[in-house]
């Protein structure tokens, strides 16, 4: 299988922690240059996937793709039909901003997204108090994002709603009660990342000029331990590290970056992979790739190979294959008989990177 990822690199405006390239949207023009770009760039990668390999997903991410009019989604949409065969695609999902759907228009852009064949809706919600959405910088509030999932879940079977865990000024209660809403809301599937210092981000500049510290390490610990019982509880399985669903409705277009499946980014600074080999990415300013700016690449080695199928691997609760990490000691993975695969432990995912790391080869 493959999968087809399109970057919208515009926001209305950044968000306090977010380190994620994408350009404010000031000018309508902007925006119309780059559908017509990605159209470009959609015909020249057309033969990028071997013959034998179908496409089986299409996410649209960003940035905020909310951001794009109902026409030009559309023209983005027929530019892949043009380029890609697009018969066997199982999952299409798009990247939402709450303000966006419940904004006049919103109705519109949501007709639109089921008339392309979307068929998944990732809504970024991050909280549910008004307080830590605007310290956020994020543009909407408790009561919009509320309506906003109501309005996707009515328009959608197969809704993922993300949240923030981790931050300073975030208690127990809050938090979960942030998750016990995002549940009762009826979403199919919940992403929670905890917030990090992202470089960029307006929030690693307040912490290196002693303005903001991150919450300790327990407290984050016991908030990551509560998502996982909330869930639990209310019928979500996790399947990843950050990702819980309903059963039956993991991300197929993650997943498939998980098991090194092949894909193609089409945009500022998107990524692709040949599913071997092969890793690619387009320069990640959006004028320099106007421009057509070349993008870079590597080829990996076999120990870099090794790695990802690692690193990859085991953020998923579906773990490695033991043949993979067959020599080395395994004293922090479970081992299940049936599969013949190591994972990490339900609890121990919160501390996952350094247990992956006891597993990776080093020069
Ligand atoms: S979190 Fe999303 S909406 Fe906010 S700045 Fe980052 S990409 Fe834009």
């Amino acid at each position: 299988m493959a999968g087809i990822y399109i970057h919208v690199p515009f926001c209305a405006s950044f968000c306090t922690y977010c380190g994620f390239y994408s350009e404010v949207l000031r000018d309508g023009a902007l925006a119309g240059r780059y559908v017509a770009a990605l159209r470009r760039e959609a015909a020249c990668r057309r033969d990028y996937f071997p013959e034998d390999s179908t496409v089986k997903t299409i996410y649209m991410g960003g940035g905020t793709p909310s951001l794009l009019f109902p026409a030009q989604f559309s023209d983005i949409c027929a530019s892949l039909a043009d380029s890609f065969d697009l018969s066997a695609v199982e999952e299409f999902t798009v990247e939402v901003n709450p303000d966006d759907i419940c904004r006049s228009g919103g109705q519109d852009l949501l007709r639109t997204y089921r008339d392309c064949g979307v068929n998944r809706v990732s809504v970024g919600v991050q909280s549910f108090h008004d307080a830590h959405l605007k310290w956020m910088n994020r543009r909407h509030d408790a009561a919009e994002a509320e309506r906003a999932v109501e309005l996707l879940t009515g328009a959608f079977g197969n809704v993922s709603l993300d949240l923030i865990f981790g931050y300073a000024g975030l208690t127990a209660s809050e938090w979960e009660a942030d998750i016990r809403k995002a549940a009762a809301l009826g979403v199919q599937h919940i992403s929670a990342y905890q917030m990090s210092l992202d470089a960029g981000s307006m929030l690693s500049k307040l912490a290196d000029k002693g303005r903001y510290a991150e919450p300790d390490e327990d407290v984050c610990r016991s908030q990551y331990f509560l998502l996982q019982d909330v869930l639990d509880e209310t019928g979500f399985v996790q399947y990843e590290i950050s990702n819980f669903c309903k059963p039956g409705f993991h991300s197929r277009h993650n997943s498939a970056y998980w098991a090194r499946e092949p894909y193609l980014g089409l945009g500022p600074g998107a990524h692709s992979f040949d599913g071997d080999r092969r890793r690619n990415w387009n320069v990640s300013d959006l004028k320099a790739w106007l421009d057509g700016a070349a993008g870079e690449g590597e080829m990996l080695s076999d120990a870099d190979i090794y790695n990802e199928k690692v690193m990859l691997g085991l953020r998923t609760s579906a773990g490695v294959d033991a043949g993979l990490i067959g020599g080395s000691a395994k004293h922090n993975l479970s081992f299940d008989a049936a599969t013949g695969r190591y994972s990490i432990g339900r609890r121990d995912m919160f501390v996952s990177d350094s247990i992956i790391r006891d597993y990776l080869i080093t020069d």
